[in-house]
């Protein structure tokens, strides 16, 4: 059997563009003893991905020239020998960028048992999977929301952002988010329930972006769920609460190593910030509570998402870049079955 993967074929200077990935075809090995083979149905495309591609110093190390891309997959078990495994399970894993994986299932970590009966398979890779928990640690650990509070979210309609939003009106707060264009905007509004949402591209620099914010936010931002940087947290900067708290979980404006100054640092002192930036992978034991919430909330269809699903493994480049451009509406994934 053959297994299509894609590699890291060079690491972009600014934008990421598809001559840094390549498509190869490699036999796949039968599973040796204590392996499982899996087969990916779903790839799971993640801005995080663009500073791996990167050799800039980073919270995590870079991807390798020539080796498959990294990246979290959901699939199904279709030779195991393992005991813990059987043909049929249903698994969450780094699978990388391809068809098939052979994983050593011993080693801690590795599998991740899923049941796709209430909850469907893909979702483990967005609301119910580290983007969810993701959201849920920064909104009630990092901010430590509190009901009665304003919170913004940028990215607002994404796998991160939607749920962020979601949850803080689940907890009672005034939940305003900041997307790219009408359509985002809406979907944010109606579909999620957001209080409402500022379109930053209708914007021309963060001093108009703030006074939408401010006319949005009448009582002032108490919690910031960052994931943009730039313009729009200086916006969010111009509209904050003394004691305010950040939760500085991306800033994908500067991702392709664009500079991204802060216009008014100054804020942070005069109004007694709390800035805290965050990496999700570090906080593993939060992980079971979080994910208990959120496998609930999405089989009770009480926590809403969106999937933007590109098909066949070939398509991963450009629906990889299509994200960072933010040309995907919710959850990027890959659908490789
Ligand atoms: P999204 O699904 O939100 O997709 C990315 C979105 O970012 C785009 O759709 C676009 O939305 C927005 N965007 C891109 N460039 C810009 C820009 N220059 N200015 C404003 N908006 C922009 O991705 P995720 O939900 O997966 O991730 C959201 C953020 O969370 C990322 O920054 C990611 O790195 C971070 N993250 C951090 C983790 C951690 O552990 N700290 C873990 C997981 C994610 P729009 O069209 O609305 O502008």
């Amino acid at each position: 059997m053959i297994n299509k993967q894609i590699v890291l074929a060079s690491r972009p200077e600014r934008e990421a563009h598809p001559g840094n990935f390549h498509l190869v075809e490699t036999p796949l090995a039968d599973p040796a003893d204590g392996q499982v083979l899996v087969r990916n149905h779903y790839l799971s495309l993640d801005p995080y991905m663009r500073m791996r591609m990167s050799d800039a110093k980073s919270y995590a190390a870079p991807q390798g020239l020539g080796e498959v891309m990294v990246g979290g997959t959901a699939g199904v078990v279709v030779a195991s020998r393992h005991d813990k495994y059987e043909p049929g399970d249903n698994v969450v894993a780094m699978g990388g960028w391809q068809q098939y994986t052979l994983f050593d299932a011993g080693r801690p970590g590795t599998l991740r048992k899923v049941d796709a009966s209430k909850v469907p398979l893909s979702a483990y890779l967005g609301a119910v999977g580290m983007p969810g928990v993701t959201a849920w640690y920064g909104l009630t650990r990092v901010i430590a929301a509190k009901a009665g509070e304003t919170l913004t979210v940028s990215a607002a309609s994404g796998a991160v952002g939607g749920v962020v939003g979601q949850l803080a009106k689940l907890r009672g707060l005034r939940a305003v988010g900041i997307a790219g264009g009408p359509e985002k905007c809406a979907y944010v509004k109606e579909e999620l329930g957001f209080d409402a949402c500022v379109d930053h591209r209708a914007h021309a620099d963060a001093q108009s972006l703030a006074r939408a914010l401010r006319a949005a936010c009448p009582n002032g931002i108490d919690g910031v769920f960052e994931n943009v940087g730039g313009a729009v947290l200086d916006a969010e900067l111009a509209c904050i609460n003394d004691f305010g708290r950040i939760a500085l979980c991306g800033m994908i404006a500067g991702y392709d190593n664009a500079p991204i100054p802060l216009a008014n640092p100054q804020v942070i002192l005069r109004s007694r910030l709390c800035v805290s930036g965050f990496i999700i992978s570090e906080h593993m034991d939060v992980w079971p509570e979080a994910l208990a919430e959120l496998g609930a909330r999405v089989a009770a269809g009480e926590l809403k998402y969106r999937e933007s699903v590109a098909h066949g493994i070939e398509a991963a480049p450009d629906a990889f870049i299509g994200l960072l451009a933010g040309r995907n509406f919710g959850k990027q994934l890959v659908a490789l079955v």
